[in-house]
């Protein structure tokens, strides 16, 4: 929420809200924006959010619900904005999602519940997205909200993975009285929140309040451990009553074709992580750079490849270009993303793929084979799929290269534990409703069940395995 800033509409702004557009929320300038770090999307005011929230026909069925992947009652959190009563709205939104601040700036509300309002058929659909961030955001600055919880049960529960999919079990269980502890891998929690997405889009303190509201719940948080090298499973089997898996897809896929071996050459997981978490973007202040090449060239059309190619423009790339194989029509990324992208200057090379990587002699990257691609059949993702064009190759100049194809399930646990059934694609196999696993008392959900997927898909799994544990730690009593 952007402090102390009292709204006077534009004569433009009032024209737009006349003839029922939402209220456009305030971006830092992309000029300014690619030279750092800072958040690029800025919030609504309070006046903008009532009067965001004064555009809700308050439907008496409303479709927006069915589109909410964790069931936040959205039109009664969003009379509660209108009639200004925000604490309210803040325990409205919080019964149900642990994490506003987070899902309002990063959830794919375009394809869940603002696709499902009622006014996405008249108009445009309530930016309900924007208003949760707004809820979440106004929580953090006035802390309005007081956490209840149940009294203690006497029973522990082992969360193993600190992301989206962990802290949310962790919240429920936490709530219903249960003795909670996470532990992480990492020397911070968050998961990708921390370690993938970047800064401008979601800065780290404000996942570092939502975290530290599960902790006011009572969740005990133990960084630096990585379960399955440093204890296992069965460990916590033994110390707790139950165990839950979050631990993610953080695992990057690669091309495999020849010269990807080259310096230069990034999986968008490292590329973002040395940026992010270890902010070389900060650099002499934090001791920890990352070459970055004049051209910049990344491979990929998701979320991913756009964090890489906008991370790449703000550490100083002249010319950042996203290389996809299929359209703009097919690309994954949110369109907001996308946008946002196209803004800031980032060339988009669509139906293009690479077939090599070229070096000079010191070993370094510093070019692209690609091919054309058309557009074939639909494959089994339902999107048309990419052919190449035979006699097609080109080649592109690039000093620096970042691979964002996707990622693999985390396989530590998997390979380490003896029982634990996983699928063909590495994931563990449990479930989907209640997250059990084939070992008793161990439940997952997330990434790591699911596959990569999203932040919301990552809470909703969490959410069911604390429901199924919580009923498992009942008859175990
Ligand atoms: P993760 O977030 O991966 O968390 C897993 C945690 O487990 C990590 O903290 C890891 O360190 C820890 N861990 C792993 N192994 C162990 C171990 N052995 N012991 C202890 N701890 C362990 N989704 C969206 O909805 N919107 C977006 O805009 C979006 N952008 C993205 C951008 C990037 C760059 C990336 C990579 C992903 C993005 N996603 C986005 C996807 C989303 O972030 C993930 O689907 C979500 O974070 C999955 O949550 P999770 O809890 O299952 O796993
Ligand atoms: Fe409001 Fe749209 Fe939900 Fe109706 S469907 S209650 S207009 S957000």
């Amino acid at each position: 929420m952007q402090e102390g800033v009292k709204n006077s509409p534009t004569p433009a702004a009032n024209l737009r809200r006349s003839l029922g557009y939402p209220v456009e929320m305030a971006k830092q300038d992309p000029k300014e924006r690619i030279h750092n770090f800072h958040e690029v999307a800025l919030g609504y005011t309070e006046e903008e959010a009532v009067q965001e929230a004064s555009r809700c026909l308050a439907c008496t069925n409303p479709h927006c619900m069915e589109g909410c992947p964790v069931e936040i009652d959205i039109p009664v959190f969003i009379r509660l904005i209108k009639e200004r009563k925000f604490a309210e709205a803040v325990e409205k939104v919080k019964e149900k999602n642990c994490l506003p601040a987070v899902c309002g700036r990063v959830c794919p509300q375009e394809t869940q519940c603002q696709q499902m309002c009622i006014l996405t058929k008249k108009c445009i659909p309530i930016e309900i997205g924007r208003l949760e961030r707004f809820v979440g955001d106004i929580e953090l600055q006035k802390g309005l909200h007081t956490p209840k919880t149940s009294s203690a049960t006497g029973k522990k529960v082992a969360i193993v993975g600190a992301g989206p999919a962990g802290l949310t079990t962790a919240a429920e269980l936490a709530k219903l009285g249960h003795k909670v502890v996470i532990f992480e891998a990492l020397h911070t929690a968050g998961g990708v929140l921390v370690y993938g997405i970047p800064e401008f889009r979601l800065p780290k303190e404000i996942v570092n309040a939502e975290v530290n509201y599960i902790k006011k719940l009572g969740a005990e948080l133990r960084t630096d451990v990585m379960v399955g090298k440093l204890f296992s499973i069965e460990d916590l089997q033994k110390d707790y009553d139950a165990v839950f898996i979050g631990t993610g897809a953080g695992l990057p896929m690669f091309l495999c074709i020849p010269g990807e071996n080259l310096c230069g050459i990034y999986s968008a997981n490292e590329f973002l992580i040395r940026v992010n978490l270890m902010k070389s973007y900060n650099f002499p202040r934090y001791d920890t750079p990352i070459k970055v090449g004049k051209h910049v060239a990344v491979i990929g059309g998701g979320n991913v490849a756009m964090d890489a190619a906008r991370s790449a423009l703000r550490m100083g790339a002249e010319k950042v270009t996203v290389i996809y194989r299929r359209s703009r029509q097919e690309l994954p990324a949110r369109h907001e993303e996308y946008e946002n992208a196209v803004e800031e200057g980032i060339i988009f090379e669509f139906l293009a793929t690479p077939s090599k990587f070229i070096g000079d002699e010191q070993g370094w990257v510093k070019g692209i084979e690609l091919l054309t691609m058309q557009l074939g059949e639909p494959d089994a993702s339902g999107r048309r799929r990419p052919v190449p064009v035979p006699g097609s190759e080109t080649i592109m100049e690039a000093e620096t290269v970042i691979v964002a194809i996707g990622r693999t399930p985390n396989p530590i646990i998997q390979s380490e534990t003896k029982g634990l059934i996983t699928t063909d694609h590495g994931t563990i196999a449990a479930d989907k409703n209640t997250g059990k696993t084939s070992l008793d008392g161990v439940y997952t959900g997330g990434d790591i069940m699911t596959g990569e997927a999203t932040v919301i898909s990552a809470m909703n799994s969490g959410k069911k395995a604390a429901q199924a544990i919580n009923a498992y730690l009942i008859i175990k009593t």
